[in-house]
């Protein structure tokens, strides 16, 4: 146990991509490559910093494309988990951690202890709710199982929360909820008996923590937005298909979310403490974070902003851990949404594997998504980094650009596209050339952008 804070730890996350597809250009766009910028920033400055990032793979989207290309469950997540490895290794994107649940006991085993300790204290009360269900369908309707219109802005969503305006939209808050299995509108209705976090009873902490936390200002208004009302309860398990079993529920699993909000009190207490046993022990653990930092898309708002500081103060942590999320809006190809489904979308592992992960690094970084959309085109990408490695750059960055890079890729006032236009005023190295000057801070910062000049394995 540490009495002082002098080893203190940041935290960054990045939310583990679901194996049910390959990773595209807009994933690396948002938090990925920009959760990596920060933390080698972070790295540079001798910060302590914990980088953590794995696979979603109790999400129902993996079952649900297994189901819809008819092959094994397992056969699609290795395929999909490979690519999206791959893409992270090719990328220069290291992680400190990367949890990978379906083949880590320890993992789901904790999981498990945990919800059940939180039960048995009161934190998670165990309750009745309703939900509409498939008349056909077995289990309920939840994320990849449901469609219907979010009940904040109308548009489509399915059961989680919205990526027109970040709501919160379970089966049961939905307009119109069918059943994605089998077309059917959720005409019935089911009542569950099961564990849940009422956020409300955190409200405090939850104020608490927002007033605290770096957040940009489109998330301090669905911050906002979610304190006009009562807060939600969150099911933390339900009769379902796939995640993990809750032995002491017979047919219960555990839902995804509450899943990795418990996975982060396990793997975070792990890695400050190896070896540590018990909640009680990995609570502790966790007296060495000094803030967790969460890089994400705005679709996944809700869950980093509302669900785990309010699981995290139900386990007993204070609301300071919560440092803040960076957050970015959508990345467009040719105008139109990235889109796995309609297969709308240039993908990561293919584009890396035609061009220079230098330049795709500094290209990303200087169209990030963030704080306002962009477009990305081919065009564009051969323009730009044609003129970054054509010789025909205007002029080294000075001391002052060198130092706004800095801060746009400190945490509190993360800002790649700003970092990328302070750093790459002077060109960078055509692909295979010696790097060089990576010992004065202009080659550090653009070592941070590119990923450096290491060999990139192939
Ligand atoms: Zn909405
Ligand atoms: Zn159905």
């Amino acid at each position: 146990m540490s009495t002082d804070r002098t080893g203190a730890a940041t935290v960054v996350l990045s939310p583990p991509p679901t194996p049910n597809g390959p990773l595209h250009l807009g994933h690396l766009a948002g938090p990925y490559l920009a959760a990596d910028l920060a933390v080698r920033a972070a790295n540079r400055r001798g910060d302590r910093v914990l980088a953590l990032c794995g696979l979603d793979d109790h999400q129902n989207y993996v079952l649900a494309q297994a189901r819809r290309e008819g092959l094994p469950v397992d056969e699609l997540r290795e395929r999909n988990a490979e690519l999206i490895r791959g893409v992270f290794k090719r990328a220069g994107i290291a992680h400190d951690g990367f949890t990978e649940p379906l083949v880590d006991a320890g993992y789901r085993a904790a999981v498990v202890e945990f919800l059940e300790e939180l039960v048995l204290s009161g934190a998670l009360p165990v309750e009745e709710w309703h939900t509409p269900v498939c008349p056909n369908c077995p289990g309920i309707l939840h994320h990849a199982y449901v469609t219907g219109d979010c009940p904040q802005c109308g548009a489509v969503s399915s059961g989680g929360t919205c990526e027109g305006c970040a709501g919160y939209t379970p089966a049961s808050a939905l307009g119109r909820p069918h059943c994605t299995r089998c077309g059917s509108p959720a005409t019935a209705r089911r009542t569950v008996r099961g564990p849940v976090l009422r956020l409300e009873d955190h409200r405090a902490a939850l104020e608490e923590a927002w007033l605290n936390a770096g957040l940009a200002p489109r998330v301090r208004r669905i911050a906002a937005q979610l304190l006009r009302q009562p807060l939600p309860v969150v099911p933390f398990s339900y009769p379902t298909d796939w995640g993990i079993e809750l032995p002491s529920i017979p047919g219960h699993r555990v839902d995804v979310w509450g899943e990795m909000g418990l996975g982060y009190l396990y793997t975070i207490g792990q890695r400050l403490a190896p070896g540590t046993r018990g909640m009680a022990g990995h609570l502790d653990a966790w007296r060495d974070v000094d803030a967790v930092w969460a890089f994400l898309g705005l679709d996944n708002a809700f869950y980093y902003l509302a669900l785990f500081p309010a699981l995290f103060a139900a386990a007993g942590l204070p609301a300071r851990v919560l440092g803040g999320l960076v957050v970015n809006e959508f990345y467009r190809l040719e105008g139109a949404k990235f889109s796995t489904s309609r297969r709308h979308a240039v993908w990561a592992h293919e584009f890396l594997d035609e061009e220079d992960p230098r330049l795709v690094r500094a290209f990303l970084s200087w169209d990030r998504p963030a704080p306002q959309p962009a477009n990305f085109t081919l065009e564009r990408y051969r323009a730009l980094t044609g003129a970054w490695t054509g010789g025909s750059a205007a002029a080294a960055p000075d001391e002052a650009e060198l130092a706004r890079a800095e801060a746009a890729l400190s945490l509190e006032q993360f800002d790649a596209a700003l970092a990328a236009r302070c750093l790459l005023g002077g060109g960078l190295p055509a692909a295979g050339a010696p790097a060089g000057g990576a010992a004065t801070a202009a080659g550090e910062l653009l070592d941070v952008l590119t990923g450096g000049a290491a060999e990139v394995p192939r």
